[in-house]
């Protein structure tokens, strides 16, 4: 069986690392957001080249905390891509703001800049970008954009950690940048975590209160705080990952390289975008017989995944939302959608054969 992830064997180069950690932090007897976690954060920041970096309880609250921070007033509306995952939309809507869905352009599968103008009214305060399946967003236009019209920036970073347009990272572009460290992500830990990249001082030091309960010296409470702070232990483990994420990037282009190579022309490939370092997150390929396809590989011990099955707007969650609006390119993309392995675990001699496999599909 070619396994779509398998955890255990994507840690194992770490296990000895991890269990030296374990043990430190048991013996220091300090848990919560101690010498560990500004460890890392010093460390995540430096390798992005941000100034500041805060770390939190996940991925949703380092962007429900990031759209706080910017104080925008309630009711205020942001635009976001209509084909992203469910937490990007959850986290406006818990910040108590407005999701303006837009469509993704086909071949890139981000959101288009020339439909955000469109959507842009006088409530609009932000642009939540999404760097979807690894790959960096049009910055240069969206940004461009969002200086025309006054917009703040907040970058989706939770699939895309380590990917850059030219030199720059994701997460420094925009005014702040939202990373997940969920464990099948590039940069995964053993829990959850997260954290949120900023070069503005004055938001860095709003978000260290935010995080923890709105204040920094213990009782002194400055802001309507909430409890998201980032344990010891998985602060640890994830400056121990961050040293081999750039391995871990390079693994996954080596094996999204062998797969543009060698799958037919019958299938609908990746984007690959001049300027753009691609960190593939995800290796989604496109076809119109998907479940078909889907199910095959399955005959032929291959598991792929399908990111998203389900549309946003289609959601139960948002019946209530987004009423009399079509998204055709959002739903063209989550019906045809698959994901291939490509994980830090999956061996090029196993890409080479889903290639192989594939190719046969439908002869
Ligand atoms: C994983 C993910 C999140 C949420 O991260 P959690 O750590 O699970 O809260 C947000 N946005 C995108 C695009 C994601 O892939």
């Amino acid at each position: 069986m070619i396994e779509y992830e398998n955890l255990r064997k994507s840690n194992q180069l770490f296990f000895e690392q991890y269990n030296d950690s374990f043990s430190e932090v048991l013996d220091s007897g300090w848990y919560i957001l101690g010498s560990k976690v500004k460890k890392f954060e010093e460390e995540f920041a430096s390798y992005n080249g941000a100034s500041y970096c805060v770390g939190v309880a996940s991925g949703l609250d380092a962007l429900i905390l990031s759209l706080k921070v910017l104080d925008i007033e309630s009711g205020g509306e942001v635009i976001v891509p209509s084909n992203t995952y469910i937490a990007t939309i959850l986290a406006i809507i818990h910040a108590g703001l407005i999701p303006v869905l837009v469509e993704p352009d086909i071949s890139t599968y981000n959101i288009d800049p020339e439909k955000i103008r469109r959507k842009i009214t006088d409530k609009t305060k932000a642009i939540l970008v999404v760097h979807l399946y690894g790959k960096p967003c049009d910055m240069n236009s969206i940004s461009k954009i969002a200086e025309k019209y006054n917009l703040k920036i907040v970058e989706d970073c939770a699939q895309a950690h380590g990917a850059k347009v030219i030199d720059k990272n994701v997460g420094t572009i925009g005014d702040l940048g939202a990373f997940s460290f969920y464990p099948t992500k590039n940069l995964g830990c053993l829990g959850d975590g997260g954290a949120i990249l900023t070069n503005n001082l004055i938001l860095y030091e709003k978000l260290m209160k935010l995080r923890n309960y709105g204040s920094s010296i213990k009782y002194h409470n400055d802001y309507i705080g909430y409890n998201s702070r980032l344990d010891e232990l998985q602060a640890a483990f994830l400056s121990t990952k961050l040293r081999y994420l750039d391995r871990i990037n390079q693994h996954k282009r080596t094996l999204a390289a062998i797969y543009h190579q060698n799958l037919n022309d019958h299938i609908i490939k990746p984007d690959i975008v001049d300027d753009l370092l691609d960190v593939y997150h995800i290796y989604p390929i496109r076809h119109p017989k998907r479940n078909k396809l889907k199910e095959y590989l399955l005959n032929h011990n291959i598991k792929t995944e399908i990111h998203y099955p389900i549309a946003p707007h289609k959601q139960k969650a948002f019946s209530l939302y987004f009423k009399n609006e079509t998204f055709p390119v959002s739903e063209e993309i989550h019906d045809t959608i698959l994901s291939l392995p490509i994980s830090f675990s999956t061996t090029a001699d196993e890409v080479a054969k889903v290639c192989e496999v594939i190719n046969q599909f439908g002869r």
